[in-house]
């Protein structure tokens, strides 16, 4: 075991139970005992305290925690070359009961895994340069950016390069490994925000500066986003930051959520509640303390944002070439469907992959000739969309109590059925995002969706039902979370309570309006009217 750092709030008589568990032995540590001691001799020789560490090494006990785990592996930017999506579907047939899940931070989820597995597993990934270390726990997680870095027209310089220099600046990194909270970092030069910037502890999104005369493409930093029970959107420093400076302010912004960020309540840690209190300007001379004169903001290039959605086949940067948006619905495969799209990559693209926040998948640099091949593809006619159907396409949904110890009702299958019934139910021409969540914790970013549903329990005459409470109007367009109606559905009405709701929203919108601009043009009131009338004609 490294030596233990004497942190500087180690002697605050206040700390979190969580925090004495981590100054005990660093988080990292438990990846050491997992390979030398715990693989071997089984989930019986698990230190109870360990357990919470082994998130630092991707990994959860699975509900109902009876010796299953679900790993979590990161990719960075949500770039994965065809052999790594090979050992990813080999380590899901062999220990993960063949299922593999696309997440909203652009990582692959593994369940059903046994201790006894997790040592090769940790070997396979390094053999092909892949990591589930601190993907979950307190500590810098999967860096999330822009899967069509290097092929996307819209996006203003390459951040491939950057993200590789922060994943191997942060990995591991026992500077910070022990952080106050979970932290999430995001860094795209797409001018369509694909790495949902303002949700983010801290993120990078395109912005440009003449500097001495010239004109340099960098960044906007913004700092303190997160969703969780209480969401807050990032605020934007006053701060142009050159690519080379990228490691450097994230350094600086890791270092004072590690050193200032709070550590006595579990659920008032993240870093939005230091940026909350400082505000953007002291965050920022606090920042400059740490690396140095930054330049002031200069001007923003973000256009819109495109919720991580790309479907269809698409021209790239580069001449004659194509990208493929595919649809996973909800975001699950199994392991053939994923070896099967490492062999699409490497038959028709350059063998990369790319994962979507939207939990789908990317083929890269398909030449215009293999076109119509790549459509006939029988995973891409029958399975993985081109153009999916409204609801199964923009459709998202966390683990839920299949898997997560913390969730109230089930998620993942319930999404993926109920989005099956609206196709078929409403005939609907545009995308309206949905994202189910099976508690506030909110890993399926419930609070940006066009209609979110929060997962609750209900009383009926029959007991406690699986029920949901509805909220709308989210988006990251001119951000803001979705609200809350007065509204909870039990999952047995769901389906006919939402036909009816998205059928007044398709007669009343106007041409183009997405839901979350109808919401805002009707009012929440108007919505709150059509709810209640909907529940009194059930
Ligand atoms: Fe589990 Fe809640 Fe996260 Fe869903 S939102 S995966 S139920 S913690």
């Amino acid at each position: 075991m490294a030596e233990q750092k004497k942190w500087k709030w180690a002697d605050d008589p206040n700390l979190n139970k969580m925090e004495l568990t981590k100054l005990e032995k660093d988080g990292l540590d438990v990846i050491e005992t997992i390979v030398n001691t715990y693989s071997k001799e089984g989930y019986a020789s698990i230190e109870p305290s360990d357990f919470d560490r082994f998130k630092w090494a991707g990994i959860y006990q699975q509900r109902p925690k009876d010796g299953h785990f679900m790993m979590r592996v990161r990719i960075p930017g949500g770039i994965l070359t065809s052999r790594q999506a090979r050992t990813l579907a080999g380590i899901a047939k062999d220990y993960g009961r063949d299922l593999v899940d696309v997440t909203t931070r652009q990582a692959v989820q593994f369940h059903w895994l046994t201790v006894e597995s997790l040592a090769d597993i940790f070997s396979r990934l390094s053999e092909v340069g892949l990591s589930s270390f601190e993907a979950c726990g307190d500590c810098p997680r999967t860096i999330v950016g822009n899967p069509l870095a290097g092929i996307d027209p819209h996006e203003v310089l390459d951040t491939r390069p950057i993200i590789k220099e922060l994943e191997q600046f942060f990995l591991l990194n026992r500077d910070f490994s022990n952080l106050p909270r979970k932290y999430k970092m995001s860094i795209s030069a797409n001018v369509y925000n694909a790495a949902h910037a303002q949700i983010n502890d801290l993120a990078f999104t395109p912005a440009k500066k003449t500097i001495g005369g010239e004109e340099v493409v960098g960044f906007h930093v913004w700092v303190g986003g997160g969703l969780s029970a209480k969401p807050y959107l990032a605020q934007q420093l006053d701060v142009f930051c050159r690519p080379e400076e990228v490691v450097k302010v994230a350094a600086g912004v890791t270092t004072l959520f590690r050193d200032f960020g709070y550590r006595q309540k579990r659920t008032h840690a993240r870093l939005k509640f230091l940026v909350a209190d400082w505000g953007a300007e002291k965050f920022r001379e606090e920042l400059v303390k740490l690396t140095g004169p930054l330049e002031t903001r200069g001007e923003d290039l973000l256009k819109g944002w495109n919720a991580g959605y790309f479907y269809g086949l698409h021209e790239q940067r580069q001449k004659g070439f194509y990208y493929a948006g595919l649809s996973v619905p909800v975001g699950r495969m199994d392991a053939d469907e994923l070896s099967e799209l490492a062999r699409l990559a490497d038959e028709y693209g350059d063998g990369t992959i790319g994962t979507c926040n939207s939990q789908n998948v990317l083929i890269r640099h398909i030449p215009e000739e293999k076109l119509e091949a790549f459509r006939a593809e029988p995973l891409i006619a029958t399975r993985f969309k081109l153009a999916p159907q409204t609801f199964v396409g923009y459709a998202v949904s966390c683990t839920g109590i299949e898997y997560c110890n913390l969730a109230v009702v089930e998620t993942k299958e319930r999404m993926r059925s109920l989005a099956e019934y609206l196709d078929q139910t409403v005939a609907l021409d545009t995308p309206l995002r949905i994202h189910m969540v099976g508690c506030p914790n909110s890993c399926g970013q419930r609070q940006i969706a066009d209609i979110g549903l929060q997962g609750a329990l209900v009383k009926t005459p029959n007991g406690m039902v699986d029920a949901f409470d509805i909220y709308v109007g989210g988006t990251l367009e001119e951000a803001r979370f979705n609200q809350k109606l007065k509204a909870r559905i039990t999952a047995d009405e769901l389906g006919p309570f939402l036909a009816q709701l998205i059928a007044i929203y398709k007669e009343e919108r106007q041409a183009g309006e997405p839901y979350w601009r109808y919401v805002e043009r009707v009012g929440l009131e108007a919505i709150q009217r059509q709810v209640d009338s909907i529940l009194q004609t059930a």
